[in-house]
Protein backbone atom coordinates (compact mmCIF):
# COMPACT_ATOMS: atom_id res chain seq x y z
CA UNK A 1 0.00 0.00 0.00
CA UNK A 2 1.57 3.99 -1.05
CA UNK A 3 0.04 6.23 0.98
CA UNK A 4 0.58 9.90 0.61
CA UNK A 5 3.66 10.79 2.72
CA UNK A 6 3.39 14.27 2.40
CA UNK A 7 0.50 14.61 4.10
CA UNK A 8 2.19 12.96 6.89
CA UNK A 9 4.76 15.27 7.46
CA UNK A 10 4.82 18.48 9.55
CA UNK A 11 3.50 21.69 7.93
CA UNK A 12 7.04 23.73 9.10
CA UNK A 13 9.24 20.81 8.03
CA UNK A 14 7.32 20.35 4.48
CA UNK A 15 8.31 24.15 4.16
CA UNK A 16 11.85 23.66 5.25
CA UNK A 17 14.69 24.44 3.06
CA UNK A 18 17.32 22.91 4.05
CA UNK A 19 20.50 24.12 5.51
CA UNK A 20 22.67 24.01 2.38
CA UNK A 21 26.24 23.08 3.81
CA UNK A 22 29.67 24.70 1.57
CA UNK A 23 30.34 21.00 1.24
CA UNK A 24 27.16 19.92 -0.36
CA UNK A 25 26.50 23.23 -2.84
CA UNK A 26 29.82 22.58 -4.65
CA UNK A 27 29.89 19.11 -6.06
CA UNK A 28 32.99 19.40 -8.68
CA UNK A 29 36.49 18.98 -8.31
CA UNK A 30 38.38 22.23 -7.44
CA UNK A 31 42.04 22.81 -6.99
CA UNK A 32 41.66 25.30 -4.19
CA UNK A 33 38.37 25.37 -1.15
CA UNK A 34 38.35 28.50 0.32
CA UNK A 35 34.55 28.02 1.27
CA UNK A 36 34.30 26.97 4.36
CA UNK A 37 36.50 28.64 6.80
CA UNK A 38 38.27 25.42 7.56
CA UNK A 39 41.92 25.52 8.18
CA UNK A 40 43.86 24.52 5.54
CA UNK A 41 47.08 24.01 7.37
CA UNK A 42 46.12 21.26 8.67
CA UNK A 43 45.45 19.25 11.92
CA UNK A 44 47.25 18.44 15.11
CA UNK A 45 47.27 15.08 14.02
CA UNK A 46 48.52 11.96 12.18
CA UNK A 47 45.53 12.33 9.92
CA UNK A 48 44.24 15.58 8.78
CA UNK A 49 40.42 15.99 9.55
CA UNK A 50 40.59 19.72 8.46
CA UNK A 51 37.89 19.42 5.72
CA UNK A 52 33.95 19.08 6.86
CA UNK A 53 32.73 15.39 6.04
CA UNK A 54 30.63 14.29 3.40
CA UNK A 55 27.08 15.18 4.60
CA UNK A 56 25.28 12.90 2.62
CA UNK A 57 28.44 10.13 3.78
CA UNK A 58 27.62 8.77 -0.29
CA UNK A 59 30.93 6.48 -0.04
CA UNK A 60 29.57 5.07 3.64
CA UNK A 61 26.07 4.18 1.57
CA UNK A 62 27.50 2.72 -1.67
CA UNK A 63 29.56 0.63 1.01
CA UNK A 64 26.19 -0.67 2.80
CA UNK A 65 24.13 -0.75 -0.42
CA UNK A 66 26.56 -3.44 -1.75
CA UNK A 67 25.53 -5.33 1.35
CA UNK A 68 22.21 -4.85 1.76
CA UNK A 69 21.06 -4.66 -2.16
CA UNK A 70 19.55 -1.70 -1.71
CA UNK A 71 20.16 1.89 -3.34
CA UNK A 72 21.73 4.73 -1.27
CA UNK A 73 18.62 7.16 -2.08
CA UNK A 74 16.57 4.49 0.60
CA UNK A 75 19.28 5.33 3.21
CA UNK A 76 19.97 7.97 5.88
CA UNK A 77 22.65 7.53 8.38
CA UNK A 78 22.26 9.31 11.87
CA UNK A 79 24.22 9.24 14.95
CA UNK A 80 23.77 6.36 15.79
CA UNK A 81 19.77 5.04 15.48
CA UNK A 82 19.26 6.49 18.70
CA UNK A 83 19.54 10.11 16.47
CA UNK A 84 16.95 8.72 13.91
CA UNK A 85 14.52 8.35 16.39
CA UNK A 86 14.64 11.82 17.35
CA UNK A 87 14.20 12.70 13.67
CA UNK A 88 10.91 10.56 13.24
CA UNK A 89 9.40 12.39 15.42
CA UNK A 90 10.55 16.05 14.69
CA UNK A 91 9.22 15.00 11.19
CA UNK A 92 5.95 13.43 11.64
CA UNK A 93 4.73 14.74 15.10
CA UNK A 94 3.48 17.89 16.14
CA UNK A 95 4.26 18.69 19.69
CA UNK A 96 1.36 19.54 21.90
CA UNK A 97 -0.88 17.68 19.95
CA UNK A 98 -0.03 14.17 18.38
CA UNK A 99 1.23 11.00 19.39
CA UNK A 100 3.06 7.54 18.73
CA UNK A 101 2.22 4.07 19.86
CA UNK A 102 5.07 1.99 21.46
CA UNK A 103 4.63 -1.49 22.52
CA UNK A 104 6.03 -1.93 26.18
CA UNK A 105 7.59 -3.56 27.66
CA UNK A 106 10.73 -2.42 24.41
CA UNK A 107 13.19 -0.03 24.05
CA UNK A 108 12.97 2.97 26.15
CA UNK A 109 14.26 5.61 23.64
CA UNK A 110 10.69 5.92 21.59
CA UNK A 111 9.22 7.29 24.67
CA UNK A 112 12.05 9.43 25.86
CA UNK A 113 12.38 10.66 22.43
CA UNK A 114 8.37 11.64 22.29
CA UNK A 115 8.64 13.09 26.21
CA UNK A 116 11.24 15.85 24.66
CA UNK A 117 9.12 17.19 21.72
CA UNK A 118 6.06 17.18 23.75
CA UNK A 119 4.67 14.26 21.99
CA UNK A 120 2.32 11.89 23.61
CA UNK A 121 2.99 8.03 23.88
CA UNK A 122 0.18 5.74 23.87
CA UNK A 123 1.49 2.40 25.21
CA UNK A 124 -0.30 -0.93 24.30
CA UNK A 125 1.25 -3.52 26.23
CA UNK A 126 2.70 -6.72 24.33
CA UNK A 127 0.40 -10.22 24.77
CA UNK A 128 1.75 -12.29 27.72
CA UNK A 129 4.08 -14.13 25.12
CA UNK A 130 5.47 -10.94 23.63
CA UNK A 131 3.31 -10.62 20.30
CA UNK A 132 1.68 -7.46 19.13
CA UNK A 133 -1.80 -7.20 20.71
CA UNK A 134 -2.91 -6.02 17.18
CA UNK A 135 -6.77 -5.78 18.39
CA UNK A 136 -5.78 -3.13 21.20
CA UNK A 137 -3.27 -1.13 18.80
CA UNK A 138 -6.00 -0.75 16.44
CA UNK A 139 -8.39 0.51 19.21
CA UNK A 140 -5.57 2.89 20.35
CA UNK A 141 -5.52 4.75 16.62
CA UNK A 142 -6.41 8.43 16.57
CA UNK A 143 -6.26 10.88 14.02
CA UNK A 144 -3.32 12.40 15.74
CA UNK A 145 -1.44 8.60 15.58
CA UNK A 146 1.54 9.60 13.75
CA UNK A 147 4.01 7.26 14.34
CA UNK A 148 4.13 3.29 15.42
CA UNK A 149 7.18 2.09 16.97
CA UNK A 150 7.85 -1.54 16.83
CA UNK A 151 11.35 -3.26 17.79
CA UNK A 152 11.67 -6.82 16.19
CA UNK A 153 13.60 -8.40 17.69
CA UNK A 154 12.26 -6.87 20.94
CA UNK A 155 14.33 -5.26 23.11
CA UNK A 156 14.13 -6.60 26.41
CA UNK A 157 11.89 -9.72 25.53
CA UNK A 158 14.29 -10.74 22.64
CA UNK A 159 11.42 -12.57 20.60
CA UNK A 160 10.67 -11.17 16.81
CA UNK A 161 7.38 -9.99 16.30
CA UNK A 162 5.41 -12.46 13.77
CA UNK A 163 5.54 -10.99 9.87
CA UNK A 164 2.12 -11.16 9.44
CA UNK A 165 1.26 -8.69 12.39
CA UNK A 166 3.62 -6.10 11.10
CA UNK A 167 2.43 -6.66 7.37
CA UNK A 168 -1.22 -5.92 9.11
CA UNK A 169 -0.40 -2.70 10.52
CA UNK A 170 1.03 -1.45 7.87
CA UNK A 171 -1.67 -2.22 5.34
CA UNK A 172 -4.44 -1.07 7.60
CA UNK A 173 -2.52 2.27 9.37
CA UNK A 174 -2.36 5.49 7.62
CA UNK A 175 1.19 6.59 9.26
CA UNK A 176 4.75 6.07 9.55
CA UNK A 177 5.79 2.07 10.98
CA UNK A 178 9.23 2.43 12.15
CA UNK A 179 10.32 -1.32 12.64
CA UNK A 180 13.83 -1.44 14.81
CA UNK A 181 16.31 -4.18 13.55
CA UNK A 182 19.10 -3.44 15.63
CA UNK A 183 19.03 -7.07 16.57
CA UNK A 184 18.35 -8.50 13.24
CA UNK A 185 21.68 -9.83 12.59
CA UNK A 186 21.31 -12.24 15.57
CA UNK A 187 17.75 -13.60 14.79
CA UNK A 188 16.91 -17.03 12.50
CA UNK A 189 14.41 -14.62 10.44
CA UNK A 190 15.74 -12.15 7.70
CA UNK A 191 15.15 -8.50 7.96
CA UNK A 192 11.64 -7.09 6.54
CA UNK A 193 13.50 -4.93 4.05
CA UNK A 194 11.83 -6.95 1.38
CA UNK A 195 8.75 -4.75 2.45
CA UNK A 196 10.37 -1.72 1.45
CA UNK A 197 9.26 -1.53 -2.04
CA UNK A 198 5.64 -2.61 -1.27
CA UNK A 199 5.41 0.19 1.88
CA UNK A 200 6.72 3.54 1.90
CA UNK A 201 4.74 4.13 5.36
CA UNK A 202 7.85 1.86 6.70
CA UNK A 203 11.02 2.99 7.95
CA UNK A 204 13.76 0.27 8.84
CA UNK A 205 16.38 0.87 11.86
CA UNK A 206 19.40 -0.96 12.06
CA UNK A 207 22.62 0.13 13.77
CA UNK A 208 26.17 -0.96 13.60
CA UNK A 209 26.50 -0.68 17.45
CA UNK A 210 25.60 -4.45 18.44
CA UNK A 211 26.59 -7.24 15.73
CA UNK A 212 28.64 -4.93 13.97
CA UNK A 213 30.99 -4.39 17.09
CA UNK A 214 30.44 -0.85 16.48
CA UNK A 215 28.91 0.94 19.49
CA UNK A 216 31.27 3.41 20.18
CA UNK A 217 31.51 5.17 16.69
CA UNK A 218 27.96 5.93 16.49
CA UNK A 219 26.47 5.05 12.82
CA UNK A 220 22.19 3.92 12.57
CA UNK A 221 21.17 3.29 9.65
CA UNK A 222 17.48 4.38 8.42
CA UNK A 223 16.63 2.45 5.55
CA UNK A 224 13.02 3.54 3.76
CA UNK A 225 11.33 4.81 1.14
CA UNK A 226 13.58 7.76 -0.92
CA UNK A 227 10.77 10.40 -0.25
CA UNK A 228 11.06 9.89 3.65
CA UNK A 229 14.46 9.33 3.07
CA UNK A 230 15.02 13.13 1.45
CA UNK A 231 12.88 14.79 4.43
CA UNK A 232 15.37 13.02 6.73
CA UNK A 233 18.26 14.11 5.43
CA UNK A 234 16.75 17.86 5.56
CA UNK A 235 16.01 17.26 9.22
CA UNK A 236 19.49 16.17 10.08
CA UNK A 237 22.39 18.43 11.02
CA UNK A 238 24.62 18.58 8.06
CA UNK A 239 27.75 17.14 9.62
CA UNK A 240 26.18 14.74 12.02
CA UNK A 241 28.48 11.75 11.35
CA UNK A 242 32.32 12.84 11.41
CA UNK A 243 35.28 11.72 9.05
CA UNK A 244 36.47 9.42 11.09
CA UNK A 245 33.57 7.60 11.73
CA UNK A 246 32.46 7.46 8.13
CA UNK A 247 36.25 6.08 7.09
CA UNK A 248 36.46 3.49 9.88
CA UNK A 249 32.76 2.39 9.59
CA UNK A 250 33.90 1.86 5.94
CA UNK A 251 36.90 0.01 6.54
CA UNK A 252 34.53 -2.21 9.07
CA UNK A 253 32.30 -3.20 6.77
CA UNK A 254 35.13 -4.35 4.10
CA UNK A 255 36.06 -6.39 6.69
CA UNK A 256 33.06 -8.51 8.07
CA UNK A 257 34.21 -11.83 8.12
CA UNK A 258 34.72 -11.88 11.90
CA UNK A 259 31.61 -10.19 12.36
CA UNK A 260 29.62 -13.45 10.91
CA UNK A 261 32.40 -16.06 13.18
CA UNK A 262 31.32 -13.69 16.27
CA UNK A 263 27.40 -14.31 15.31
CA UNK A 264 27.45 -17.41 15.28
CA UNK A 265 29.58 -17.92 18.64
CA UNK A 266 27.18 -15.47 20.41
CA UNK A 267 24.33 -17.67 19.04
CA UNK A 268 26.12 -20.77 20.35
CA UNK A 269 27.20 -19.50 23.82
CA UNK A 270 23.30 -17.55 24.20
CA UNK A 271 21.75 -21.12 23.78
CA UNK A 272 24.57 -22.92 25.89
CA UNK A 273 23.99 -20.13 28.67
CA UNK A 274 20.04 -20.58 28.29
CA UNK A 275 20.12 -24.30 28.77
CA UNK A 276 22.86 -23.72 32.22
CA UNK A 277 20.54 -20.77 33.98
CA UNK A 278 17.29 -23.19 33.54
CA UNK A 279 18.99 -25.74 35.88
CA UNK A 280 19.15 -22.64 39.05
CA UNK A 281 16.14 -23.37 40.75
CA UNK A 282 16.01 -19.64 41.13
CA UNK A 283 15.81 -18.66 37.84
CA UNK A 284 12.07 -19.28 37.07
CA UNK A 285 12.17 -18.89 33.52
CA UNK A 286 14.86 -18.38 30.61
CA UNK A 287 12.64 -16.68 27.30
CA UNK A 288 13.61 -17.39 23.85
CA UNK A 289 16.02 -15.17 22.37
CA UNK A 290 16.46 -14.25 18.86
CA UNK A 291 19.29 -11.31 20.06
CA UNK A 292 22.55 -11.02 22.07
CA UNK A 293 20.90 -11.46 25.00
CA UNK A 294 18.88 -13.72 27.32
CA UNK A 295 16.09 -12.12 29.31
CA UNK A 296 15.22 -14.16 32.68
CA UNK A 297 12.30 -14.16 34.97
CA UNK A 298 13.95 -15.20 38.66
CA UNK A 299 12.72 -15.29 42.09
CA UNK A 300 14.13 -11.97 43.78
CA UNK A 301 15.46 -9.45 40.74
CA UNK A 302 16.59 -7.01 42.41
CA UNK A 303 18.54 -9.13 45.43
CA UNK A 304 20.26 -10.97 42.12
CA UNK A 305 21.08 -7.56 40.54
CA UNK A 306 22.36 -6.16 43.36
CA UNK A 307 24.38 -9.77 44.24
CA UNK A 308 26.07 -9.69 41.05
CA UNK A 309 26.64 -6.05 41.54
CA UNK A 310 28.69 -7.13 44.56
CA UNK A 311 30.53 -9.70 42.17
CA UNK A 312 31.14 -6.86 39.97
CA UNK A 313 28.83 -8.27 37.11
CA UNK A 314 26.39 -5.80 35.54
CA UNK A 315 23.11 -7.05 34.08
CA UNK A 316 20.06 -4.40 33.46
CA UNK A 317 17.56 -5.09 36.01
CA UNK A 318 13.59 -4.65 34.12
CA UNK A 319 11.31 -5.18 36.83
CA UNK A 320 9.93 -1.67 36.13
CA UNK A 321 9.05 -2.11 33.04
CA UNK A 322 5.20 -3.84 32.62
CA UNK A 323 5.03 -7.91 31.88
CA UNK A 324 8.58 -7.73 33.48
CA UNK A 325 8.18 -7.72 37.32
CA UNK A 326 11.50 -10.11 38.44
CA UNK A 327 13.17 -9.93 35.28
CA UNK A 328 16.96 -9.23 34.30
CA UNK A 329 18.31 -8.94 30.85
CA UNK A 330 21.82 -10.09 30.49
CA UNK A 331 24.02 -9.69 27.44
CA UNK A 332 25.99 -12.59 25.88
CA UNK A 333 29.84 -12.15 26.68
CA UNK A 334 32.72 -13.90 25.54
CA UNK A 335 32.83 -17.14 27.11
CA UNK A 336 35.10 -16.28 29.77
CA UNK A 337 33.14 -13.69 30.95
CA UNK A 338 30.07 -16.05 30.78
CA UNK A 339 32.12 -18.28 32.92
CA UNK A 340 32.56 -15.77 35.50
CA UNK A 341 28.35 -15.07 35.26
CA UNK A 342 28.00 -18.62 35.98
CA UNK A 343 30.29 -18.57 38.88
CA UNK A 344 28.41 -15.96 40.59
CA UNK A 345 25.55 -17.67 40.22
CA UNK A 346 26.15 -20.88 41.91
CA UNK A 347 27.64 -18.86 44.58
CA UNK A 348 24.55 -16.96 45.03
CA UNK A 349 22.62 -20.40 44.57
CA UNK A 350 24.40 -21.44 47.86
C1 LIG B 1 20.96 -0.75 21.06
C2 LIG B 1 19.71 -0.38 20.36
C3 LIG B 1 19.71 0.58 19.38
C4 LIG B 1 21.01 1.15 18.93
O1 LIG B 1 21.14 2.45 19.00
P1 LIG B 1 22.42 3.17 18.42
O2 LIG B 1 22.06 4.58 18.72
O3 LIG B 1 22.50 2.87 16.96
O4 LIG B 1 23.61 2.68 19.18
C5 LIG B 1 18.54 0.86 18.72
N1 LIG B 1 17.41 0.21 19.03
C6 LIG B 1 17.39 -0.74 19.96
C7 LIG B 1 16.15 -1.48 20.23
C8 LIG B 1 18.53 -1.05 20.67
O5 LIG B 1 18.50 -1.99 21.63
Amino acid sequence: MKIDINKLIRKNIRELSAYSSARSEYKGDARVFLDANENAYGSPLKKKYNRYPDPLQMKLKETLAQRKNISPAQMSIGNGSDEIIDHIIRIFCQPGGDQIITTPPTFRMYSVAAAIHEVGNREVYLTDDFQLNLPYIFQSITPDTKVIFLCSPNNPTGNLFKRKDIEELLNQFNGVIVLDEAYIDFAEEESLMDLLPVHNNLILLQTLSKAWGLAGLRVGIAYADPDVIDVLNKVKMPYNVSAATQELAIRALQNGDAVYKWIRQIREQRGRIADILKTFSFIKKVYNSEANFLLVRVNDAEGLYQFLLSERIVVRNQSSQPLLENCLRITIGTPEENELLIDALKKYSQ
